[in-house]
């Protein structure tokens, strides 16, 4: 449970786990589909009394530096890490048909990107891979 990872995570780094950080990573892990920032915004009102924008960004933007929850650019959305250990880029096929993203595992640049990289004396930090199209259960009902 991811939850519990969390709570590791933030225990072995001494960073608080507060109640609007708890409560993001609970509906990010119970969301089906990528989420914009203002569903979770609009979630977190379950759990807090009217809580202000900034909380809901803070909350989002700590699990994404900490490596829980990546954001999918193409979509300015968040979706739960599903990879169970914590890596520097992130990598997706999203479905332009039915939304769905798959996070796909790949710990490492495609040597021809890392190449460029090395040849340019660039220093990657971080990269993101977002690759559109159809996925496999789209694809069988057309
Ligand atoms: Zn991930
Ligand atoms: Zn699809």
């Amino acid at each position: 449970m991811v939850i519990k990872k969390a709570e590791k995570h933030c225990l072995d780094k001494g960073i608080r786990l507060t109640d609007p950080r708890r409560y993001v990573l609970e509906i990010m892990a119970s969301a089906t589909k990528p989420m914009v920032a203002y569903d979770v915004l609009d979630r977190l009102g379950k759990y807090l009394d009217n809580p202000k924008p900034p909380t809901a960004y803070r909350a989002i933007d700590f699990w994404v530096e900490n490596g829980f929850i990546h954001r999918i650019e193409s979509l300015n959305a968040y979706t739960l890490c599903r990879e169970d250990h914590h890596h520097k880029g992130s990598q997706f096929l999203v479905c332009d048909d039915c939304g769905d993203v798959t996070e796909t595992h790949l710990c490492h640049l495609p040597d021809a990107l890392k190449s460029k990289a090395e040849n340019n004396d660039f220093i990657v930090k971080g990269w993101n891979l977002e690759l559109h199209g159809r996925c496999g259960d789209c694809t069988k009902t057309v």
